[in-house]
């Protein structure tokens, strides 16, 4: 290529391995940093090919493309690897296996994990790396994320080790969520033919268990997670979740890198799902999306509720959220004058409180249960506030959009909401929003009393709103970020093969 879009020498090939990504499948978080980043290494000049699984969900042209003859624990797999182009320099392999992702739900269905994730995971793992050493030339690294790809640094390590082109392709392990694990009973190894040996303490036994996630973090040649806070907690007990001795044991090769957000996606400018644009230099439209929010809702949009904050509240409805802090502060947060518009699901006990609480005061709490991605963008539009009192969050990207949508976010100082969100400093007016520290309802009330106490001053209030919507969340500083890692990364593993070598 001799045009200026030409990637520079220097470019990069990353093999990333992910078990969702935007736009093709999505439960959370974690799709959208995959399917964001990968987009902003393509702009910086690199190859980025994405494998993950076809589940039912993915809507994209193409069928049975390569045929990949797949032997795993005995068991024969038809696996096809369709090729889907995805802008320059960006490329899409979904690993096509029916019997494996044909199926509802990426994880599980009717709040049951599918019983054979190990095999569903492991055969992605497998797919990927068997796809790569099929191309012309080898990936630069290989890029895997939380524990479904735990097995890509693994089979690199075991599998692929012997092979002198691939054992000087290092690996990357991003940790998004500690919490989730990938635990499986220890026969799973044979299952996934993966020698005994690797039930031990330096490979991946976990309390007498197979965990992917320990696979990924001992066999990755480096880690990230998140952010750079949540890459401090997770050396603590009250955050490692039992990993924290081995996470110290890595600390030298573990960094944290602030997750980006998608902004165009994410722009209340361009935003189709906004009745009107706005932005900090002109947020008149944001009254728009309130009153949508309002009549979406079924709640009242008189002059009244108009004036009254508005907290929106848009989670997984789980225990990692903060969900027990509104448990107990839900009676204290009902008499507030404020309204709360809330979208979500997740546990059921925190569904029925929610949906109690709308119930008991049906004009000023409404409740959708379920996944609704225009709905998620209409209440980062139309709310004042937004509400995130999680118990850990690595990195959380709905702060980020609503501070981008001049909607204040209230929050727990953990992980990256610590990173993100700067405390409203009353003196001199600086900061992004209001944070508590303590992991107690009394203080998420503190917290949420000072910001209503706030939104009662609309001067001050709307300095606050266009603080946060000046703040760059883009993904270039992440993107590069990551870069910076492969390259260190890169010429470490050369290095460590060229002494083996000698
Ligand atoms: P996590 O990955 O832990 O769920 P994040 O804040 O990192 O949390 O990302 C959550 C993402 O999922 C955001 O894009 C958010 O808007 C979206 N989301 C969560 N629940 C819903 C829902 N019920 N409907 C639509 N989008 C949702």
């Amino acid at each position: 290529m001799s045009d200026a879009s030409a990637p520079p020498t220097s470019a990069l090939s990353v093999l990333m391995v992910a078990s969702e990504a935007q736009p093709y499948a999505k439960t959370g978080g974690l799709a959208d940093v995959t399917g964001a980043l990968a987009a902003a290494l393509a702009r910086l000049g690199h190859a980025v090919t994405m494998v993950m699984p076809r589940y039912r969900v993915v809507d994209a042209a193409g069928r049975g493309g390569r045929r990949l003859p797949l032997t795993m624990g005995g068991r024969a797999f038809e696996v096809g690897l369709v090729e889907v182009p995805h802008g320059p320099r960006e490329r899409v392999v979904l690993v096509e296996c029916d019997e494996l992702y044909d199926r509802e739900g990426l994880y599980g269905a009717g709040g049951q994990d599918h019983p054979d994730n190990a095999v569903r995971f492991g055969v992605l793992s497998r797919a990927a790396l068997e796809y790569a050493v099929g191309l012309e030339s080898p990936p630069s690294i290989v890029h895997a994320h939380d524990w479904q790809t735990g097995l890509v640094p693994v089979l690199l390590r075991t599998r692929y080790s012997a092979d002198p082109v691939w054992r000087r392709i290092p690996s990357l392990f991003t940790i998004h969520n500690l919490a989730y694990q990938g635990v499986f009973p220890a026969e799973t190894l044979s299952a996934l033919d993966l020698g005994s040996e690797l039930l031990s303490i330096d490979g991946l036994e976990f309390w007498n268990q197979v965990s992917f996630l320990k696979g990924g973090i001992n066999f990755a040649d480096t880690l990230t997670t998140v952010s750079p806070a949540y890459a401090r907690e997770i050396r603590t007990p009250e955050y490692g979740e039992g990993l924290e001795g081995l996470l110290v044991h890595r600390q030298q090769v573990l960094t944290g890198i602030l997750n980006g957000i998608d902004t165009d996606t994410w722009n209340p400018w361009t935003d189709p799902y906004l009745p009107a644009p706005f932005s900090a230099a002109d947020l008149g439209g944001k009254r728009f999306a309130k009153r949508a929010v309002l009549t979406r809702y079924g709640l009242p949009d008189d002059a009244t509720a108009m004036a009254r904050p508005l907290i929106g509240m848009v989670s997984r409805l789980v225990g990692q959220k903060g969900l027990d802090l509104v448990w107990e502060g839900r009676g204290a947060l009902a008499a507030m004058d404020a309204a709360f518009v809330v979208l979500g699901s997740g546990e059921r006990r925190y569904e029925e409180m929610w949906r109690d609480l709308a119930a008991a005061h049906p004009t000023r709490i409404g409740v959708r249960v379920g996944f609704d991605e225009g709905l998620a963008h209409l209440i980062e539009g139309g709310a004042d506030l937004f509400l995130m009192p999680s118990r850990f969050e690595p990195c959380g990207l709905n702060q980020m959009y609503s501070m981008r949508y001049g909607t204040v976010p209230v929050v727990r100082a953990t992980g990256g909401l610590d990173d993100t969100v700067r405390p409203f400093d009353p003196d001199t007016g600086a900061g992004t929003g209001f944070t508590f520290h303590e992991y107690r309802s009394s203080a998420m009330l503190v917290a949420l009393e000072a910001a209503l106490a706030l939104y009662a001053r609309p001067a001050r209030w709307r300095a606050l709103q266009q603080a946060g919507m000046r703040q760059d969340f883009s993904w270039d500083a992440s993107a590069a970020a990551y870069v910076h890692e492969y390259r260190k990364v890169i010429d470490r593993r050369r290095e460590a093969d060229g002494e083996r070598g000698e």
